[in-house]
């Protein structure tokens, strides 16, 4: 077994990978870039090297100083986790070289799977099915089109050596697949260097479930069953679930044969993950191979039982799998929703900034929470906005749903804007808890993006006893400030109206043992909590049952956040409120004149020109940050005076890039 593994990665999984390695009893060095000296990752390891500039291209993804490192540290293997080096064939050929063991596939598996058209061509050949298709480059967009002709639209028109949901684009007709090409080309060779594009028919509301496979060096090769990730923005998946609700025994037999078929093929060795498309008819369609340990791989250990880690470390080391096929358990359910610093108001851009605070719910049995950050940390702008990924379990899929939501409404994170809310939000929605879903499910559900504001909250009942109950104890403590005039001391109202989401809700709220008895529509609820002033968290139950929310005072009322939605209420008196209701009637939202830069980024291109008139919704700009292009989008009609910032300018936060009449 190896003594002292380097961790070739940052964030979560670099923590991840420690936390098996520790309990393998295997040292650990951590890399780190300047802008990570004081991260969570750094922390855990038993020594780190500083290798270089925050820029990723100087450190993280800089083979020559991650090999200086192993040089010095004396690591005899290497983990990749996901991102950054994983899928680089050159790194694994390097470290051969060295010799340091690398913990994943060889080199070649890694140089043929990171090729979409080769990886195709081989599936085939294996007699795996492949998404209909030509599987060849095309040569210009008349090719396109006659490929795209033939195999009916619409199409998807991919970069071969695409990844994270980059270079790719859906055509319906020839003009957008002219079109289509032309962007896919240009994204692929900014991103990638190669812009090599192939077109395949686009499978319409299909389904994303991917097989987790793991393999020796010995060539014993199994299944660890499917992962649903269906529930994808942008391509980009958001929640992950393992099984799939809508697999049968036999597909997913038949998924987990082909993919042992193709690994086999490639002559595999550690854990992988065939990627299919799955159409309304359960005819599945192999999209990709993953090298690598995939960022939602959590799910699959939970219904298995079995540390994917510690098996890629193991089959390194040269052991071979002591089970078969038919002993890989398959036992209960597991959703995994990841948590990305970025703004579901701004159209999901990227977030950046120090974690005010940071407060992940606990972990048992039914919930792990893999993070890479603590409070205090910062979110750069360098890396993958994602901070953590909360992973729930149960024996069914209603019982890990509902521990999810209950491990979101727990999840306390300020200082950076985040998706808890709209992933709180996924988890309530009927389409979801129905299992009707499919890739096309965010783009129809939320097409202007997630306002958490806007979301009625489930229970109104518990945020009005919450409030009342909240507003009960800053008024008993504010009774209780010394130096009140004699006779004149203020003396703590029982009755009250509580304004929320256009209604009001008399409520008559007093302090009892152990809580508060509220009561409202003639009833009377027992709400039991410890909570006291200042706490974001008020944990309680009401009449019984429990529940966990967030509570924070903004301006003069209470801000409450629970299931996705985030309710103001203010609590009244009886006799201000019907005034206060007339009041708070919405203000119209801040119209400016012009396109600030929403975070610090590049420049890529601006698609308007002076003099021009737009449309809202028009793409005014793109700009790059945290591996994302980001597009800036009219909020709404009318007319650009100036232009303030041209392509390739590196922009600082709120700076101008346009201006309208
Ligand atoms: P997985 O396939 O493991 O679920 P993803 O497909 O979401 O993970 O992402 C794969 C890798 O691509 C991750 O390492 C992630 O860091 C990286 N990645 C994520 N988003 C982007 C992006 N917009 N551009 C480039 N790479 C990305
Ligand atoms: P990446 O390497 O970026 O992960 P994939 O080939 O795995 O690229 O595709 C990512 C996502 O794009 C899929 O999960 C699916 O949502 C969508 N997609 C890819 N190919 C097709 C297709 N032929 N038809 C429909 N959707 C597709
Ligand atoms: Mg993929």
């Amino acid at each position: 077994m190896f003594k002292k593994i380097l961790i070739a990665n940052r964030g979560e999984i670099a923590c991840r990978i420690m936390q098996t390695a520790r309990k393998m009893g295997i040292k650990t060095v951590a890399i780190c870039s300047e802008a990570d000296t004081r991260a969570l990752h750094v922390e855990m390891a038993d020594e780190t090297v500083l290798i270089g500039p925050a820029a990723a291209a100087e450190s993280y993804l800089d083979i020559k100083k991650v090999l200086a490192a192993i040089e010095k540290t004396g690591a005899d293997a290497v983990h990749p986790g996901y991102g950054f080096l994983s899928e680089n064939a050159g790194f694994a050929k390097a470290l051969k070289k060295a010799g340091v063991a690398f913990i994943g596939p060889a080199q070649r598996a890694i140089t043929v799977m990171g090729d979409k058209i080769e990886s195709k061509r081989l599936a085939v050949k294996a007699g795996v099915n492949t998404v209909p298709g030509d599987g060849d480059a095309v040569k210009d967009a008349a090719e396109a089109v006659r490929i795209a002709k033939k195999i009916g639209y619409p199409v998807m028109l991919k970069a071969s050596a695409g990844g994270g949901g980059k270079g790719m684009r859906i055509a319906r007709n020839d003009a957008e697949c002219r079109d289509g090409l032309k962007r896919a080309q240009g994204e692929a060779a900014t991103a990638f260097g190669d812009d090599r594009v192939f077109v395949e028919k686009y499978i319409e509301s299909p389904r994303h479930i991917e097989i987790q496979i793991l393999a020796d060096a010995a060539g014993n090769t199994v299944y660890l069953h499917e992962r649903e990730c269906s529930i994808q923005r942008r391509h980009q998946k958001v929640i992950e679930e393992a099984p799939s609700a809508f697999l049968d025994e036999a597909t997913r037999r038949a998924m987990g044969e082909q993919a042992v078929k193709l690994a086999k093929a490639v002559k595999y060795q550690s854990a992988g993950t065939v990627e299919f498309i799955v159409d309304g008819d359960r005819n599945f369609y192999f999209l990709e191979m993953n090298t690598r340990l995939q960022v939602e791989h959590p799910v699959t250990e939970k219904i298995t039982g079995l540390d994917l880690v510690e098996w890629m470390i193991r089959i390194a080391a040269g052991e071979t799998l002591p089970f078969g096929q038919e002993d890989i358990p398959l036992q209960g359910w597991s959703i995994e929703a990841r948590v990305y610093a970025e703004d579901p108001l701004r159209n999901f851009l990227p977030s950046s900034g120090r974690l005010t605070h940071y407060i992940p719910p606990a972990e048992d049995e039914t919930l792990r929470v893999d993070t890479g950050v603590s409070e205090g940390g910062e979110i750069s702008i360098h890396y993958d906005p994602m901070i953590a990924k909360v992973v729930s379990y149960g024996a069914t899929r209603e019982e890990a749903s509902k521990r999810m939501s209950s491990a979101l409404d727990e999840f306390y994170i300020r200082g950076v804007s985040h998706n808890i809310g709209f992933l709180a939000a996924l988890m309530a929605h009927p389409r979801f808890a129905e299992g009707r879903i499919s890739t096309d499910f965010i783009a129809e559900e939320y097409p202007d993006g997630f306002h958490a504001k806007d979301l009625a909250p489930e229970n109104p009942d518990l945020l009005v006893a919450v409030s009342a109950a909240v507003h009960r104890a800053y008024q008993e403590r504010a009774s209780m400030i010394s130096g009140q005039i004699p006779g004149r001391q203020r003396v703590v109202a029982d009755d009250w109206v509580v304004l929320l989401q256009g209604g009001s809700y008399p409520v008559h709220v007093v302090m009892a043992e152990g809580g508060y008895r509220i009561t409202m529509k003639g009833n009377t609820l027992v709400l039991e909590s410890a909570w006291k002033l200042g706490e974001p968290l008020f944990w309680g139950r009401l009449d019984g049952t429990p529940f966990c929310l967030q509570v924070e005072r903004a301006f003069i009322a209470y801000r409450l956040t629970h299931g996705g939605a985030e309710t103001d209420a203010l609590v009244m008196n009886p006799g201000a409120a019907d005034l206060q209701a007339l009041m708070l009637e919405k203000m119209p939202p801040d119209t400016s004149k012009t396109l600030l830069s929403p975070m610090p980024g590049l420049l890529v291109s601006v698609a308007v020109a002076e003099g021009q008139d737009i449309k809202s919704g028009d793409e005014l700009a793109v700009v790059e940050a945290m591996k994302m292009e980001n597009v800036l989008r009219a909020e709404r009609d009318g007319t650009v005076s100036a232009i303030k910032a041209v392509p390739g300018d590196s922009l600082s936060v709120d700076q101008v890039i346009l201006e309208f009449e």
